[in-house]
């Protein structure tokens, strides 16, 4: 469907459904909403809006609708993916105003927040209460981008994704509809679940206004270990094989020795040069935990670890996991000339070994420089190319490489993405993932959003 371009008219009747100071045209406003984290190509919004509430979302939403205006949803923009870029330019609606925590029900564990709340403040706030909200992905995201995302990380092996806890959620249609779903029970069995329809949907079905999200006790016990090992296949067959043994481990985390580099180097963590494995286990007793971790040496040991350094404390692992969650930005702090592609696939933790072992292949033929960073714990494996900017020929090869990789991950069982969601750069494999119920996936787009003016260009090749 052609979408109309923002005119003065629609501008001054937009204006009056908000504050002045909510609603900017200005360049530098536009630039900064024109990119996510990834190396997708920018593209300007035509306006941007900032709401406070869901009537405003819900007004400028219906009117968008009449009109014919795309609308793009915006949190903190740490996505990896293109998944807020507003190829189709109209309006964004950034979410960073409309960020308060309403209400903490520390007895039933539970938090209704806003869209626009940062994960990282409401955890702070949570802090005295013993409560947390685990899901992590790391960067300072908005728990609305984190929904739309289906957001996960480093402890997501133990504790779930985000579509694991959404309780509620209050939802504005692209007609100005709000639908309220959910309740506050902690399980339900009643009819269709339309929550988990919307979480993962990248603001393409709907825009989140409100939600109520579970949270979980602090762990009262934890120990970490750091394992190195003389190669990434080795560290991979461990993963497997705690996996398997039950351990639960709460992270898994494996890095290429060239992460490691660079966190020695930018955080002085002086670790062994080696591919590593972060490990980390939640408990309620030391002595518990102190047996757990004798097992995952052992396991270590069997697949050839050179080092096994347990008892990591509290201090020493907040770095490394600090060090962790930085090292996509050192990554292109490292290499001012290119972009860097991130590929974020995920198999069965049967298939990752051999999912490893193609990487390593591929990777040996080329001369491109990688980083090998995985929540390996989940299977989920990110692969960081770095790309010189402008070179068509290197972009070409990283296109052919990652086409390969990815065919391969769905070949195993596995998907295109495991937390990034599908954005611009996923939707080419949308076919091979999901075949025939991609007709439904649209069928359901279209019954949300007839006219298509939600986040336009994205998860549908
Ligand atoms: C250094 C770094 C590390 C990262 N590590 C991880 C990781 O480990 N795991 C992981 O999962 N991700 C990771 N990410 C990606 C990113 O942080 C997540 O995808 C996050 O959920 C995006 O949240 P955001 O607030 O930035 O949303 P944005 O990027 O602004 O938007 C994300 C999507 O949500 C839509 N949207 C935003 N707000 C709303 C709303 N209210 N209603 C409907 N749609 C909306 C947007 O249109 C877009 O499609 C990382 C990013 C960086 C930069």
């Amino acid at each position: 469907m052609p979408f109309n371009r923002l005119n003065e008219t629609h501008i001054k009747n937009l204006q009056s459904m908000v504050a002045p100071d909510r609603i900017s045209t200005g360049a530098s406003v536009l630039d900064l909403h024109a990119k996510d984290q990834s190396h997708h190509t920018p593209s300007r919004p035509e306006l941007v809006i900032w709401p406070v509430k869901a009537s405003e979302v819900a007004e400028i939403l219906n009117y968008a609708n009449d009109n014919l205006i795309p609308i793009t949803g915006w949190g903190s923009g740490s996505s990896l993916e293109g998944n807020p870029i507003p190829v189709e330019k109209g309006i964004v609606l950034d979410f960073t105003q409309m960020n308060r925590i309403s209400n903490i029900r520390e007895e039933d564990f539970q938090a209704d927040v806003e869209p626009g709340v940062i994960y990282q403040d409401l955890n702070e706030k949570l802090r005295y209460s013993g409560l947390f909200f685990p899901p992590d992905p790391g960067a300072r995201a908005t728990i609305g981008g984190m929904i739309a995302n289906n957001a996960s990380g480093t402890r997501t092996v133990y504790y779930g994704s985000t579509k694991d806890y959404v309780l509620r959620l209050s939802v504005a249609l692209a007609n100005g509809e709000i639908l309220e779903l959910g309740t506050r029970a902690s399980k339900t069995s009643s009819g269709y679940d339309l929550i988990r329809l919307f979480v993962g949907s990248e603001g393409t079905l709907g825009i989140v206004v409100g939600a109520t999200i579970r949270l979980v006790g602090l762990p009262v016990e934890f120990s970490a270990a750091v394992a190195t090992f003389p190669s990434i296949d080795a560290a991979g067959k461990t993963v497997f094989e705690i996996i398997r043994s039950g351990l639960n481990p709460a992270a898994l985390e494996l890095l290429g020795p060239e992460c490691i580099e660079l966190m020695n180097r930018e955080e002085g963590l002086e670790l062994n040069l080696s591919p590593t494995l972060f490990i980390e286990f939640h408990g309620t007793t030391t002595s518990q935990l102190a047996e757990v971790l004798d097992m995952a040496e052992e396991i270590s040991r069997a697949e050839g670890c050179i080092n096994f350094e347990p008892g990591v404390g509290r201090v020493q692992r907040d770095r490394i996991f600090k060090a962790r969650h930085a090292l996509g930005e050192m990554i292109l702090r490292n290499h001012p000339d290119c972009g860097i592609l991130i590929m974020d696939v995920a198999v069965p933790i049967t298939a990752y070994s051999e999912l490893i072992a193609t990487i390593n292949t591929e990777m040996a033929e080329t001369n491109l420089v990688s980083y090998y960073l995985s929540h390996a714990g989940n299977g989920n494996v990110h692969l960081n190319i770095a790309g010189k900017k402008g070179d068509t020929q290197e972009w070409n090869l990283i296109g052919q490489i990652v086409q390969r990789l990815v065919q391969k991950t769905i070949d195993l069982g596995g998907t295109a993405t495991g937390e990034h969601g599908i954005g611009l750069g996923k939707r080419k494999f949308m076919v091979a993932e999901h075949g025939t119920s991609l007709t439904w996936m649209k069928k359901i787009k279209t019954l949300f959003d007839p006219n298509g003016i939600l986040n336009p260009g994205k998860i549908f090749p």
